[in-house]
């Protein structure tokens, strides 16, 4: 380290070997004042030149010359300059240049002034002075272009981590990672900072051959709080440690340090927009590394890290966002169960991943009477069952079906059979397996939906039908499924079960049914419907008191369509508001224009317990009726089992209605399930005994004893009793004897048209004379 140590101002070592001793002596002389004599001209234990300039003559350079072309190459790109002085005749000192010239740097005739032999020595001098200091700038900079590289190369492999990571270990790990791979860099770790009574940097990823010492070490703020690491932390900003062994603050760990051969050390800040503040820490094993050049790279290379965190985490944080809005889209809020989309989208995916050859049954419930609780006890009451419900389901479906609420009281449960367990797929082998595992499925959903439920302290009972469809026997597509399942739910209402595999049969009558609709909306506007009268007699003397008016659809083909099956579906669609104003206004006015004819006929009239829900049921009702009737000539007809159920605002209109003077009738009597304390209640002045009682009146049934029970209760609490399907006269007899004085029935006649029923309002038994 000659050149370095000795610096500009070290006097320059001059080797002078002449041969003639007095220009040796002259040369000593001009030297002496400023410049070391130097011996010999050959390199020294370091490898640097033992000179700075030769002075040689022909003869001593022409011994020496190979020895100073080899320190010459030795030394470069530094100069060696070398000066050769000539004496003589013009010839020869002209041939010695010719054959040494090519060696030396400058040639210089003697005689000649001192003054000239000074400034050629200075010249020369400055020469190698000059070489040295560019090749002291050049070696510098090149150590520092060195540095520089290694980190833009670490920069650049990191940009392609932090473009390709998808979690923060994986950035840190990677980024560490690459920083020692691309470079000669000894150590890289990253760390954060954890709060606690003693808080701490831990270490959350490291790479590199020392990698040990991060296990050796921790970085409590109480151990080791001024050291680099926290002081990067603490201040921001970036620092370097040229020689670690000599910093003071890093003395705790300082034979770790030796052990891991860690010499100087970066400490580059990282601090992200959101979480603790961390530090990235680069160690070499070479004292003296990380210049400016390099800092700047690392810095970068910092600050990229720090984006990179911002981005994972706020990519986490719209995840979170993203997964918070999914849940609003996908959920049930009531039930907490998915909803409709979430089932469809998961469905279709399913279906999508399923060969043919996989099952997947799609259930749709529906909750029977959960109207009527809803109704009765209000919404709140309805949101506790629906939860209520929710919960049996998740218990007993398998954790890998799917239930959804699909909306109001309808929920989808979809039944996937599993790929690879054993006993699923004997279940399958078996032929109709699948649909059999289905239908117990539903079995066992529709008896624990059976099962009563406490609402309010009150016992409840609700049922379920549930519509199975399979896939891929029925439908290919998620939405295709559940209709189907949808359209058997329907037809499962009217089987004994209320379960119901779809079949083309059932889409047929669901079809039917659509087009019913849009039927009965034409039929209302084209006045299609018809009234027929059925007489209601004195059993005893068959005396007509008066009439049910039943309604009727003739067809263009001269056939009916029975009320049972187009009532329900005008039920549904609402259309029994209209259809039922037209049939109390036709009723009451066929009433009014036998009244006119003399004929005062008590006139029942159906009422749909849907149309009496309706707000304005009683305004529309009173106008469909209008002024010019006397009330209690008007029995309204409701049937018990929506009656029951129907809740307070039903109960308001009837006693309305009864307060203003129409008479209520409960119709099917014996088929519901109502409460005495709630018929006691209400406003009834005929219990209708249905015919099905009637029916097994005289046979083994328990027809009688029923019938003779409601006959009681009737008389108990001041009702009539009304016998509805008397088809016999062993049946009429029946009833007389267990006191029953009204009836109605094919025995007399089934609902005819009004001009037929004025022919039989003289009819009397004749059995009445032996009575
Ligand atoms: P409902 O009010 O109980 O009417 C009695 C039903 O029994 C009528 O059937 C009648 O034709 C039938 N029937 C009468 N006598 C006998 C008999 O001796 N034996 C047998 N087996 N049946 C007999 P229909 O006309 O088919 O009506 C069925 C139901 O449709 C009615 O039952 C009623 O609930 C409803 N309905 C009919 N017309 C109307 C209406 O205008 N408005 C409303 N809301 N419902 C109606
Ligand atoms: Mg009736
Ligand atoms: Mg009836």
């Amino acid at each position: 380290m000659a050149a370095t140590d000795r610096g500009g101002a070290a006097r320059p070592r001059v080797v002078a070997n002449l041969q003639s001793s007095g220009n040796t002596a002259l040369i000593r002389e001009i030297l002496k004042e400023r410049d070391a004599i130097a011996g010999e001209l050959r390199m020294d234990e370091d490898g640097e030149p033992a000179f700075d300039l030769a002075i040689l003559d022909a003869p001593t350079l022409a011994r020496s010359r190979d020895a100073l072309q080899r320190c010459r190459a030795e030394a470069e790109p530094r100069i060696l300059p070398a000066l050769l002085v000539v004496e003589g005749s013009a010839g020869s000192s002209r041939r010695a240049v010719r054959e040494l010239g090519a060696t030396v740097d400058d040639v210089l005739r003697i005689p000649a002034t001192r003054e000239e032999l000074r400034a050629r020595i200075d010249n020369l001098l400055r020469l190698n002075t000059l070489s040295r200091e560019l090749h002291a700038d050049y070696t510098r900079a090149d150590r520092a272009l060195q540095g520089a590289n290694r980190a833009l190369r670490a920069l650049h492999a990191g940009n392609q981590v932090l473009v390709r990571a998808i979690d923060e270990q994986e950035l840190l790990d990677q980024i560490c990672r690459v920083i020692i791979d691309e470079e000669r860099y000894q150590l890289a770790w990253a760390g954060f900072v954890r709060d606690g009574d003693d808080p701490e940097i831990t270490i959350d990823a490291a790479a590199g051959d020392s990698r040990g010492y991060v296990e050796q070490i921790r970085l409590t703020r109480s151990e080791i709080g001024d050291g680099p690491a926290w002081r990067a932390v603490d201040t921001g900003e970036v620092m370097v440690v040229k020689d670690l062994l000599a910093e003071p603050t890093v003395q705790p760990v300082r034979d770790k340090l030796v052990a891991y051969g860690l010499a100087s050390a970066i400490t580059l800040p990282i601090r992200p927009r959101s979480g603790a503040p961390g530090v990235l820490v680069i160690y070499s094993s070479v004292c003296g590394d990380f210049d400016d050049n390099e800092c700047d790279v690392l810095k970068r290379l910092a600050g990229n890290i720090e984006f990179g965190l911002n981005a994972l985490r706020t990519g986490l944080e719209r995840d979170r966002q993203k997964e918070a809005v999914r849940e609003l889209a996908y959920s049930d809020p009531l039930t907490g169960l998915p909803n409709r989309n979430y089932l469809v989208e998961r469905l279709d995916g399913l279906l999508s991943e399923t060969g043919s050859d996989r099952h997947v049954a799609v259930l749709f419930i529906d909750l029977d009477r959960f109207k009527i609780i809803n109704d009765a006890l209000g919404h709140v009451a309805g949101d506790t069952v629906l939860g209520q419900i929710a919960q049996r389901l998740r218990q007993v479906i398998r954790p890998e079906d799917l239930v959804a609420r699909q909306g109001g009281d309808e929920f989808i449960i979809v039944m996937a059979e599993p790929p690879r367990s054993t006993e699923w797929r004997a279940v399958a082998e078996e032929p109709g397996g699948f649909s059999a595992a289905a239908q117990a499925l539903a079995a066992r959903l529709a008896a624990r939906l059976s099962e009563p439920l406490i609402v309010e302290g009150a016992e409840h009972r609700l049922g379920a039908s549930i519509g199975i469809s399979l896939y891929p026997d029925h439908a290919s597509g998620a939405n295709e499924l559940i209709d189907c399942a949808d359209t058997a739910m329907y037809a499962a209402k009217n089987t004994d079960d209320h379960v119901c595999m779809y079949s083309q049969t059932i889409s047929a009558r669901r079809h039917r049914r659509l087009s019913m609709e849009a039927r009965l909306y034409r039929a209302l506007g084209a006045e299609e419907f018809r009234l027929h009268y059925q007489p209601v007699f004195d059993l005893a003397s068959g005396v007509i008191e008066g009439v049910e008016a039943l309604i009727r659809w003739p067809q263009r083909d001269g056939t009916w369509v029975s009320p049972g099956e187009f009532m329900p579906v005008a039920e549904e669609t609402g259309l029994i508001v209209p259809l039922g104003e037209w049939v109390l206004r036709t009723a009451v006015a066929q009433r009014a224009a036998w009244l006119a004819e003399g004929n005062d006929l008590m006139m029942a009239v159906n009422v749909s317990v849907r149309h009496l829900k309706q707000e304005d049921a009683i305004e529309g009702m009173l106008t469909a009726i209008g002024d010019a009737v006397d009330p209690t000539r008007i029995e309204l007809e409701v049937t018990e089992s929506s009656l029951m159920d129907a809740g307070d605002r039903v109960g308001a209109t009837v006693e309305a209605l009864h307060t203003r003077g129409f008479r209520v009738a409960v119709d099917d009597f014996g088929t519901g399930y109502s409460s005495l304390s709630r018929l006691q209640e209400m406003p009834i002045n005929t219990l209708k005994i249905d015919k099905s009682f009637v029916a097994e009146l005289g046979g083994d049934g328990r027809g009688a004893v029923i019938s003779r029970a409601i006959q009681q209760l009737a008389d108990n609490l001041g009702f009539r009793a009304l016998a509805e399907g008397i088809e016999t006269d062993h049946q009429r007899r029946l009833l007389v004897d267990q006191g029953c004085r009204v009836g109605q029935g094919f025995l007399v006649s089934g609902a005819v048209p009004p001009e037929e029923l004025i022919g039989m309002l003289g009819h009397r038994f004749e059995s009445r004379q032996g009575a």
